[in-house]
């Protein structure tokens, strides 16, 4: 099936029924996972298409992106939840407390103190994922697995509100393995949340136990 030529409502029920058959398959709940839109690149009639489907939840991967799309959406539609996806800049972390609903990408000190102070000041606590560098890879952001644990005592002692690991496996390579070590990891530190899987294996991920996959191209065609 040519993803792009499809029509948004049927992208987002072909995404909606693959996850249902994998939670099926799992033996978990119907429901039990967060499809997140990531809109990243698109316009906002295309997140707009999705929003008249009934879909809620969507990610972005830059802060200043998200702030000239979703603040006038949110206007119209309160009940939007928004995600952070992508890289983090410490310097933007005010901005990002108060756009978005849920960090997926807290991956250093240097950030969870800047977000810490930044919830601080807006009294407001927004959910965080560890992101993980599950590939070891030298290029790729995340906390490497060898200082997760130290790590997480740090981000809760900092009073950060970590609800789950997220990751993104090596490209190229088989990603099945890769997500079971993230939830191996997460089981091992008491965290139940799990943000694993994009367009192209979140089926696989939702088999090994995501709770939040992030699709973007097989929902809105290719950037
Ligand atoms: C872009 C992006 C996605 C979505 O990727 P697709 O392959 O288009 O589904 C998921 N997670 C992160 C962190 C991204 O940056």
């Amino acid at each position: 099936m040519d993803i792009q030529s499809d029509a948004p409502a049927t992208a987002l029920s072909t995404v909606r029924d693959a996850i249902a058959r994998s939670e099926r398959i799992a033996g978990r709940p119907a429901g039990s996972t967060t499809l997140i839109a990531i809109s990243k690149t698109k316009p906002v009639e295309a997140i707009e298409a999705l929003i008249e489907e009934g879909h809620r939840v969507f990610g972005e991967n830059r802060v200043q992106e998200a702030a000239l799309k979703f603040p006038a959406l949110r206007a119209r539609y309160p009940d939007l939840q928004l995600h952070m996806v992508g890289q983090l800049q410490s310097n933007k972390a005010e901005d990002a407390v108060a756009l978005f609903d849920c960090i997926h990408s807290l991956d250093r000190m240097s950030l969870a103190r800047a977000l810490a102070a930044a919830m601080d000041k807006a009294g407001r606590r927004v959910p965080c994922f560890v992101q993980v560098n599950i590939g070891e890879e030298e290029q790729k952001g995340g906390c490497a697995i060898a200082d997760l644990p130290q790590f997480l005592d740090q981000v809760r002692a900092l009073d950060l509100p970590v609800v789950g690991l997220m990751a993104v496996p090596p490209a190229d390579l088989e990603p099945s393995p890769y997500f079971a070590l993230l939830a191996k990891l997460a089981r091992a530190h008491g965290l139940d949340q799990l943000s694993m899987g994009m367009s192209g294996d979140y089926e696989n991920a939702v088999r090994i136990g995501a709770t939040h996959v992030r699709v973007g191209s097989a929902l809105f065609g290719s950037r």
